[in-house]
């Protein structure tokens, strides 16, 4: 249950004619300049500075309203006043009271910031300032790369060449193979032997066993007390200060010990049927060859004999190296001496014809810029003697 309290304290205002700041809520008049309290006025809590209304009759004062404007004047008179006191109007000529005159004035000021132009907006992106520093990064960045991609040419003459075409040869024979029953490859398929084999695991719970493990829970340690205080304004010069305390639980955590069961697992082997067989396949057979040292590669002539049944033997997917070498012409060109390089058919017909010079782009690194499917070569040469 909430325990609530409630006092008056005073509050204070300011003189609009002379400046005289904190005059006290019951004070009528400024004792500065002697000008009544009037519509300019506003009613404040002071920070760091409560004072308890102690006076009986003068907190009922407070308690019986807010102060009424004068409508001759223009004085704040006390509710407990049936005249003003500075012109003797009556009460019931007034039109507004403390509130309203307060209401009115934030209505005035609200209206006032409506009519004024927009405020500049937040501040906008500075677009000058980021377009500077991304235009110094990227800069830097092309530099960089453009000295790391920056090459020169070197004239080099081509030294060596060589080639090498290869022509898989496939016959179609019968062959020994294994495999799992429903996966078997080839035709005339004769089964010699079938045998039960692991083919996987599978994961099969068993069980169940009990675990320990610990859980973090909360706990109410005590209770402690929690305030909220409200002010709310008379207007006539202090304000109720209504103080609500509750009792609200504390909590702390800790670990606990706890169990539970868990499914226990064990692998067990899954079987197959493993066949051993023979059937008639494509294999195989040999690789043929042609290799020359000239610009002008040639597939090697293959002859084509027959497997069983007389099905004639068959061509797998053909394969070649065209490699050159390139020695620089002028000893102080920025270039390495010998070069090695795994090029492409077109290149190799076309431009590194042996014997003539090339000109060539070379790298800060010293090295030919390669093109695509192009590849260097390392010489093992020094490093296998
Ligand atoms: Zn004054
Ligand atoms: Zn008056």
């Amino acid at each position: 249950m909430a325990i609530v309290t409630e006092e008056l304290v005073y509050e204070y205002w300011d003189c609009d004619k002379c400046g005289q700041k904190a005059i006290r809520g019951d004070v009528r008049s400024c004792p500065s300049c002697g000008n009544a309290r009037n519509e300019n006025i506003k009613f404040y809590l002071m920070e760091g500075k409560e004072e308890k209304v102690e006076d009986k009759a003068q907190a009922d004062k407070f308690k019986a309203g807010a102060d009424w404007l004068c409508s001759f004047c223009e004085n704040l008179n006390s509710i407990t006043d049936n005249n003003c006191l500075s012109c003797g109007a009556s009460q019931e000529s007034s039109k507004k009271n403390y509130f309203e005159v307060q209401k009115e004035k934030e209505l005035k000021a609200a209206k006032k910031v409506e009519a004024q132009p927009p405020q500049t907006p937040k501040k906008p992106f500075n677009w000058k300032k980021f377009s500077i520093w991304a235009v110094a990064i990227l800069g830097s960045c092309i530099t960089s790369l453009y000295f790391l991609g920056k090459t020169h040419n070197v004239s080099f003459q081509v030294v060596d060449v060589s080639w090498q075409r290869t022509i898989p040869v496939m016959r179609y024979t019968s062959v020994e193979q294994s495999d799992w029953e429903g996966e078997l490859k080839g035709d005339d398929i004769v089964k010699l032997k079938s045998t039960q084999e692991i083919r996987s695991y599978e994961d099969r719970q068993v069980g169940t066993k009990t675990e320990t493990y610990t859980e973090s829970e909360q706990y109410q340690t005590g209770t402690k007390k929690e305030c909220h205080t409200n002010y709310e304004s008379t207007g006539s010069g202090a304000s109720k200060k209504v103080t609500s305390c509750d009792n609200v639980p504390t909590y702390s955590s800790r670990s606990v010990t706890k169990h539970r069961d868990v499914p226990v697992y064990q692998k067990f082997p899954i079987y197959g049927t493993k066949v051993v067989y023979t059937a008639n396949v494509y294999t195989p057979l040999r690789e043929d060859t042609l290799k020359g040292k000239d610009n002008e590669p040639r597939w090697p002539d293959v002859k084509l004999g027959v497997g069983v049944n007389n099905k004639e033997d068959t061509k797998a997917e053909p394969s070649a190296i065209y490699i050159v070498e390139l020695k620089k012409v002028n000893p102080d060109d920025k270039a390495k001496d010998l070069q090695k390089i795994k090029t492409t058919e077109d290149k190799f017909r076309n431009v590194y014809i042996l014997n003539q010079s090339v000109f060539l782009p070379v790298s800060v690194f010293e090295e030919i810029v390669l093109e695509k499917g192009e590849e260097k070569i390392e010489d093992k040469k020094e490093d296998g003697k």
